[in-house]
């Protein structure tokens, strides 16, 4: 009884997708957009210190940002792939010796950017689920 009262009404969550898009490039809070992300490379904070909003609830959820990330990572190793194939006259030896470098840096480069993403992705659905600690601002 008491959590049902703790629900309250829901935004669209489509007018939310835009500004937390936004923080999420900006690695800020997807709530509030002043407090950020990362302590450090690739470290979520425990909170945001603005509003908050605890980033990190329980063990395992920043699994959906290792999918993302590995999905991301594994699209641009195909098209790097790609790309040393068509439009190189390469030897395997040469695209290997750069192609997975540029591989490795991508996915070292992009690992902020889908933890944020998947942080706003998890914060929009607490917000559609009415989660009493998702307010939206
Ligand atoms: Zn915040």
């Amino acid at each position: 009884m008491l959590r049902l009262q703790q629900r309250w009404n829901a935004p669209d969550v489509r007018l939310l997708l835009r500004p937390c898009l936004g923080r999420a490039l900006r690695h800020a809070c997807p709530q509030c957009g002043r407090g950020r992300l990362f302590e450090r490379w690739a470290r979520l904070r425990e909170r945001c210190e603005h509003c908050g909003l605890v980033y990190r609830r329980e063990d395992g959820a920043e699994l959906g940002s290792m999918y993302l990330g590995a999905t991301v990572s594994q699209s641009f190793a195909a098209l790097v792939c790609f790309a040393l194939y068509f439009l190189t006259d390469w030897s395997q030896g040469l695209s290997l010796a750069v192609g997975v470098p540029v591989v490795v840096a991508f996915c070292y480069a992009s690992l902020p950017l889908s933890m944020a993403l998947w942080t706003a992705v998890d914060y929009l659905t607490d917000v559609s689920n009415r989660e009493w600690w998702a307010r939206p601002r």
